[in-house]
């Protein structure tokens, strides 16, 4: 385990976004935890959000639209709307590519136990795989497809749709400071959080530039599901585009058991680099999960376990010394997806990592000999998509 500051409390390290440390070093996100459990009038929120669902309730096709992945907050989120509003939603599925056999199987049942409608995108794949190169080498995070596209094509199909409000599900505030859960001020979803912290500080038009050559052209029309939508046509939408989780308190493994009871077929899947057992439901919606928390960690020294063991010690479910044993089993380990990443960008290991290591955030110095060893492979991988020099094998 890298030798990194780490907070007194939570474990999270120094290199975290975001992250400051108080005297006692004890860090800025627990601390906001603290105004979360203690300041938020709960009863307050739920009654706003009561008015809120009133106010569009029956005004046009559907009475909300709701961003959907399958995986465990866009289900929550769902079958709550559902289940305590019996609301009407349109469905939005933006497919950044990657998904996972369970996710599908979940998906098609929960869809069709829910009784909605539902609307699946998925984007040109010889334009992801460029714009996934370009992020990567540009950033040292290769999502830019997808982050973008789950927050923007949404939004144009409220547009398209008429639906003027949107919910999603956790609010940022859950994991970092961007946003704060002070009173009376609900996060919007909207373009300034799209780009503050959602599109990597790179919009569309910018990354139509840098993906368009005169040997391989791009059609500037190929960039449409990741621009975000024009805000005079928000506006004549009369959008509100807000999370779930800042009117009810959000615990996810309360939401999973919530859903779980009346859709049991959702069970969660491994996924690399936490263990099965402990986190059977922890982002299980993409393939490449694994390859991200690993960049994560080649650029400053922690990954998801970190993550999900300060959630677990701020809900009193884990000690810090359990949580410190977990880091060092699980993380920087070499994820399975990576030799399939690197067979659709067309790059070699050593490209990859010469990419990843400029983005290092300091202190944090990655030794590549220290990650050399896989680690837990779930079932699926050998199902992935795979291709070779753009033909599928
Ligand atoms: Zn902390």
């Amino acid at each position: 385990m890298p030798d990194l500051k780490r907070c007194s409390r939570c474990v999270l390290p120094e290199t975290y976004e975001t992250i400051e440390f108080d005297d006692n070093g004890v860090c800025n996100i627990c601390r906001q935890q603290k105004i979360k459990q203690e300041k938020v009038n709960w009863t307050a929120r739920k009654k706003q959000l009561d008015e809120l669902i009133e106010r569009y309730r029956g005004k046009h096709d559907y009475d909300c639209l709701v961003p959907f992945s399958g995986g465990k907050d866009s289900t929550y989120t769902l079958a709550y709307l559902i289940r305590e509003y019996k609301i009407k939603p349109l469905v939005v599925r933006f497919d950044h590519g990657f998904m996972r056999p369970k996710l599908e199987e979940y998906t098609a049942k929960t869809l069709r136990f829910l009784g909605v409608d539902a609307i699946r995108f998925t984007p040109n794949w010889r334009i992801v795989r460029k714009l996934m190169l370009e992020s990567l080498v540009r950033k040292g995070d290769f999502c830019w497809h997808c982050h973008t596209g789950i927050f923007s094509f949404p939004m144009h199909i409220a547009i398209k749709f008429n639906v003027p409000l949107i919910f999603w599900g956790e609010p940022s505030a859950e994991y970092t400071n961007y946003y704060d859960y002070s009173e009376d001020d609900v996060e919007m979803v909207d373009e300034k959080r799209f780009n503050r912290f959602v599109n990597l500080g790179i919009n569309a038009e910018d990354m139509f530039g840098m993906i368009n050559s005169e040997d391989d052209p791009v059609d500037p029309r190929d960039l449409i599901p990741y621009t975000y939508p024009k805000m005079k046509d928000l506006r004549k939408l009369g959008y509100h585009s807000v999370c779930l989780g800042s009117y009810i308190p959000w615990n996810v493994k309360e939401n999973v058991k919530y859903f779980q009871k009346f859709l049991p077929w959702w069970q969660g899947d491994e996924v690399e680099g936490i263990p099965f057992d402990r986190y059977p439901y922890e982002k299980i919606e993409c393939y490449m999960q694994g390859l991200r928390d690993y960049i994560k960690y080649i650029k400053r020294g922690y990954s998801r376990a970190s993550q999900m063991a300060t959630l677990d010690i701020r809900h009193g479910r884990m000690s810090r010394d359990e949580a410190l044993e977990m880091i060092k089993r699980y993380e920087g380990k070499k994820p399975h997806a990576l030799p399939i990443f690197l067979d659709y960008l067309g790059i070699t290991e050593d490209e990859f990592n010469e990419i990843c290591i400029k983005t290092a955030v300091p202190p944090y110095e990655h030794d590549f000999d220290s990650s050399s060893e896989y680690g837990n492979k779930p079932k699926d991988f050998d199902q992935c998509y795979r291709e070779k020099d753009g033909v599928p094998r």
